[in-house]
Parts: structure tokens; sequence; C-alpha cells
């Protein structure tokens, strides 16, 4: 059976990720590390690139390089040296370096605390600065919206749009902002445990409020 295609009101959508905050307690971001500096590298180096890859080589890195000058100073090929296994490699280690020197030059080796200057780095999009603020400075500007809230925004109808700033300034305006720092995260855990591409839509906490609830295939 067809399920409708429709946005849920701000009311059932706030009845939804307050029961999704409840079913899914205790989520934290799943990226590891200790400084600001070692989660925007994380951070960069997750793009298109599983977690549990970036978590195994992380440690070896951040032993390595410590400060926005290691980094800023570091040839592409030693730092390849140790993110080798990760997607877009290159790419990322060119923007690691760039975003670095610039940290390092402009910033004084502290990675900025606003959006703005965020974005202003190489590889660092909106997504990216949110995750930084939000979980290196506990500064809840956005909602970081990565491939799992992409996914099922439209399935939850939180969101129909395909643009992910666009989707992030819908679900600022439907969801509480107590919610935004981990909504991205609590996505995700129902994304992976019953919200798949053929979603387990009977064990579902929230199958009574979603508007794809009985369609069986991925849409
Ligand atoms: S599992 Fe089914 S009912 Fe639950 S949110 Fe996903 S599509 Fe909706």
């Amino acid at each position: 059976m067809e399920g409708k295609m429709r946005l849920l009101t701000k009311e059932e959508a706030g009845a939804m990720v307050k029961k999704l905050e409840e079913s899914y307690p205790n989520t934290k971001y799943y990226l590891d590390f200790k400084t600001p500096l070692d989660l925007l590298v994380a951070a960069i180096l997750s793009a298109q690139t599983h977690d549990e890859l970036v978590n195994k080589i992380t440690p070896g890195l951040f032993g390595k390089f410590k400060s926005a000058k290691d980094y800023a100073s570091a040839s592409e090929a030693e730092l390849l040296k140790y993110i080798k296994p990760v997607s877009f490699a290159g790419n990322k280690a060119k923007n690691i370096i760039n975003a670095a020197k610039t940290i390092d030059g402009k910033y004084g080796g502290k990675v900025p605390r606003t959006m703005d200057e965020l974005i202003s780095l190489p590889g660092i999009g909106r997504k990216t600065a949110n995750t930084i603020l939000i979980n290196a400075y506990g500064i809840v500007e956005g909602i970081p919206v990565d491939t799992w809230v992409i996914k099922l925004s439209p399935r939850l109808g939180l969101s129909m749009e395909k643009n992910p700033d666009k989707i992030e300034k819908d679900l600022m305006e439907k969801i509480d902002r107590k919610y935004w720092h981990d909504i991205a995260y609590v996505l995700k855990r129902h994304g992976k445990a019953l919200c798949k591409a053929i979603p387990e839509c009977s064990k579902c906490p929230v199958k009574d409020m979603c508007p794809k609830n009985g369609v069986k295939k991925a849409i």
C-alpha cells in the first residue's frame, strides 16, 4: 500500500521527534575526538566514509598531528600515510592542510567558534560547522544535515526539500530547539535500527505518526 507523501504539521513533527528522542536515549556523536581540531579533521575525513573507519585511523593521526601548525606544515604525502583508507583521501588531505593554515595564520591556532568563520574554511560546509559548534563548543546554531537526515526527512514528513540547507531550515522550523543538538544522531540511529531501505514499520515507535508507514520499498 502506498503511503501518502505529506509534510507533518509543527505539532505532529514535535510529537514524533519527542517520541524518537525518548526511544533512542543517550544518543552521542559518533566520531572520536579530544579537541576541536581533532573533531574538525575527523569530520572532514568522515564525508562518504564509514565512521568506524574514521575512528580506526584517527588515533594514529591525532597522535602525530596535535596542532593546526602540525597539519599546516605537513605535506599531502605525509598526511596520506595516515588517512589513505578514507575515500577522496587526496582532496581531504588538501582541505585539512589548507584549513589548518587558515586556523594557524588567522585564528591563532584555535578552531573558530562561529558559523561564518567555520564555513569559510576549505572542506567545511554547514553540516560540519554545525557538528563542530555543537560537539566541540556546545553552541547550537542549527542542525547538522547528514546523509541520514537527508534520507529520513521526506519519509518522516519533516521536509520534502533536497538541498541540505533547505532541509535544515525546514527542520529548524518544525523541531523544538532543545532537540537540535542531537536530532541528526537520533535519526541516524533510527535509520540504522528500523527505518532502513526496507523499513521495519511494525516495530517502529513512531509508526502511528509516520506518513510513510506501510510502504515496503525504499523512497
Ligand atoms: S520505520 Fe516505518 S513507520 Fe517508522 S519512521 Fe520509518 S517509515 Fe515511518
